[in-house]
C-alpha cells in the first residue's frame, strides 16, 4: 500500500457532520448583508506581495512573519491574502468602484496566516468580512457594529461582549505615539524583543503584544483616549450614543489597538470567555487612510471580519449548530427491473414534491443490507421496490422510526404520500 498523506499543518477540512453550522453562519450573514443594502464582492486568493506590505504594515505580525509569499513562474512575488481589506481596496480602486460613489460590500472566504496551530488559531482559515468605503461616519460605524449584533441574535448566541475604543487621526496618534515611545523607553529594560523593535517602528504594535509577560508594562502605558483631538473625541462620543439608542452594549477599552497599522478612529471587537485564549470573534475599525495610501483619491473607510472557525465553534458549544439535514426517505431497490426503475421513480419525486430529501440506495446490495442503510441514513421512511411491485405498480412504505405497520401504495399515489412526509417534518435545517 501507498503512503497516506498528510492535509498541511494548520489546514482543516470541514467534514460532511459539521458543514450545516458553516452553511447556517454563511446563510445568516448573507441574508442580514442584503437587508442592509451591502452587496458580494468576490476577489482573488492571491495578490501581489507589495499590496499587504503598504497596506497592512511592515512592523506587524503578519508582514514581519505570517504571511504565505512566494515567487510565481514569471518572478513575481505574490502572497495568499492574510486578510480581505486590502484586497477589497485595491479592487475599489482598480475598478473605479470609488468614482463619485460608495460602496458598501461584503466577501467572504479563505485567509492564510503562518501562525502557530492550534485551537481557533490555524494557517488556512475563513473569514466573513464587510466594508463601506466613502463613508466618514460615525453612522456607519454604528451601522456596522449594530449589524455583527444582529448576527449573533439570529445565531441565537449569547455570552459575545463588545469592546470600542477610538484610535484618533494620524495627526493625535503622533502626539500620543511620542508619550508611548517616552514610557516604553524608561521601561526599556524589560520590553521582550519583538517590543524593543517595535519601539521605533511602530510602538503602538506594543500594546497589542501576545505576550503575557508583557502585560504589566503594558497596562500602565498611557491611554489613547486622553490623547484624542476634538473631532476625534466627538465622533467617538455619537458612534456610542446610536449605540445606546439601539441598546447594543459595550465597553470601552481604552487599550484596543487592534493588529493593522491602518486603523484610524473606531476599533472594535466583539470576545468571548467561551473560546479560551482565542477569544476574538469578530474585529473590524475604521481606516480613512488607506485608500490614499494605495493611490486612490483619499476616501473614508471601515470594515469588520469575523472567524467563521471560532463562530462555528461556539454555535456548536452553545447549541446552536444546527441539525444535518437526513433524508426524508430512502428507496430500496431489490432486483433487476426495480433497479432500473429506481433512479427515474427517484426524479418523478422529486419533480412532484418540492423539497422532498430522498435517497436512493446505489450499488445494489441484499434487500438486509439495504434496509440497514435506510436505517443508517436517518430517513423517516422506506420506499421498497421489488420486481414483482414494479409488475404492479406498487411500492412498500415502511415507516422506520414510529411502530406503524408498512403498507402498499400504488406509484402514482407516492407523490402525495411524499406531500405529506415533507409537510410533517421539520424544516430544511439550514
Ligand atoms: P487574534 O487577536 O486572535 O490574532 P486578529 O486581530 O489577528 O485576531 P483579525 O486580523 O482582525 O484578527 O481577523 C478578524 C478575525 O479573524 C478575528 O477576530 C478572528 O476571529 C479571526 N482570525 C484571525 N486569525 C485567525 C487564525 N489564524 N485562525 C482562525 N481565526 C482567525
Ligand atoms: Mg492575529
Amino acid at each position: 500500500m501507498s503512503e497516506t498523506i498528510q492535509a498541511v499543518r494548520g489546514m482543516n477540512d470541514v467534514l460532511p457532520g459539521e458543514s450545516t453550522a458553516w452553511q447556517i453562519l454563511e446563510r445568516v450573514a448573507r441574508e442580514t448583508f442584503i437587508e442592509y443594502g451591502y452587496r458580494e464582492i468576490r476577489l482573488p486568493l492571491l495578490e501581489r506581495t507589495e499590496l499587504f506590505k503598504r497596506s497592512i504594515g511592515e512592523y506587524t505580525d503578519i508582514v514581519e512573519k505570517e504571511m504565505y509569499t512566494f515567487d510565481d513562474r514569471g518572478g513575481d512575488s505574490l502572497t495568499l491574502r492574510p486578510e480581505a481589506t486590502a484586497g477589497i481596496v485595491r479592487a475599489c480602486i482598480g475598478n473605479g468602484l470609488l468614482h463619485n460613489q460608495r460602496q458598501k460590500l461584503w466577501c467572504t472566504g479563505p485567509m492564510f496566516r503562518y501562525e502557530r496551530p492550534q485551537k481557533g488559531r490555524y494557517r488556512q482559515f475563513h473569514q466573513i468580512d464587510v466594508e463601506a468605503l466613502g463613508f466618514p461616519g460615525p453612522d456607519v460605524d454604528a451601522e456596522l457594529i449594530m449589524m455583527s449584533a444582529r448576527i449573533w441574535r439570529r445565531l441565537g448566541l449569547s455570552g459575545l461582549s463588545l469592546n470600542i475604543n477610538s484610535l484618533g487621526t494620524p495627526d493625535s496618534r503622533r502626539t500620543y505615539r511620542g508619550k508611548l515611545v517616552e514610557y516604553f523607553r524608561d521601561h526599556a529594560s524589560v520590553l521582550d524583543e519583538d517590543s524593543r523593535r517595535r519601539l521605533d517602528g511602530n510602538p503602538m504594535r506594543i500594546l497589542d503584544s501576545k505576550n503575557p509577560a508583557m502585560r504589566e508594562i503594558v497596562a500602565g502605558a498611557p491611554l489613547i483616549t486622553d490623547h484624542l483631538d476634538p473631532e476625534s473625541a466627538g465622533h467617538f462620543e455619537e458612534l456610542r450614543r446610536q449605540l445606546d439608542a439601539v441598546g447594543v452594549r459595550y465597553e470601552v477599552n481604552p487599550r484596543l489597538v487592534r493588529g493593522l497599522d491602518y486603523y484610524t478612529r473606531t476599533v472594535f471587537e466583539w470576545i468571548t470567555t467561551d473560546l479560551g485564549a482565542q477569544d476574538a470573534v469578530c474585529s473590524g475599525g475604521r481606516y480613512d487612510g488607506l485608500v490614499g495610501q494605495l493611490g486612490g483619491a483619499p476616501a473614508p473607510a471601515i470594515g469588520w471580519a469575523l472567524g467563521e472557525e471560532r463562530v462555528v465553534e461556539l454555535m456548536r458549544l452553545q447549541g446552536q449548530a444546527g441539525d444535518e439535514s437526513a433524508p426524508h426517505v430512502y428507496l430500496a431497490l431489490a432486483g433487476a427491473a426495480a433497479e432500473s426503475a429506481g433512479l427515474a421513480l427517484a426524479e418523478s419525486l422529486r419533480d412532484a414534491v418540492r423539497g422532498l430529501r430522498i435517497e436512493t440506495n446505489c450499488g445494489g446490495g441484499s434487500f438486509k443490507s439495504q434496509l440497514k442503510r435506510a436505517d443508517r441514513s436517518g430517513a423517516r421512511y422506506a420506499i421498497i421496490l421489488g420486481d414483482d411491485e414494479v409488475a404492479r405498480q406498487v411500492a412498500t412504505l415502511k415507516p422506520l422510526r414510529e411502530a406503524v405497520e408498512q403498507r402498499q401504495v400504488p406509484l402514482d399515489g407516492l407523490a402525495g404520500e411524499m406531500k405529506r412526509v415533507v409537510a410533517t417534518s421539520g424544516g430544511v435545517q439550514d
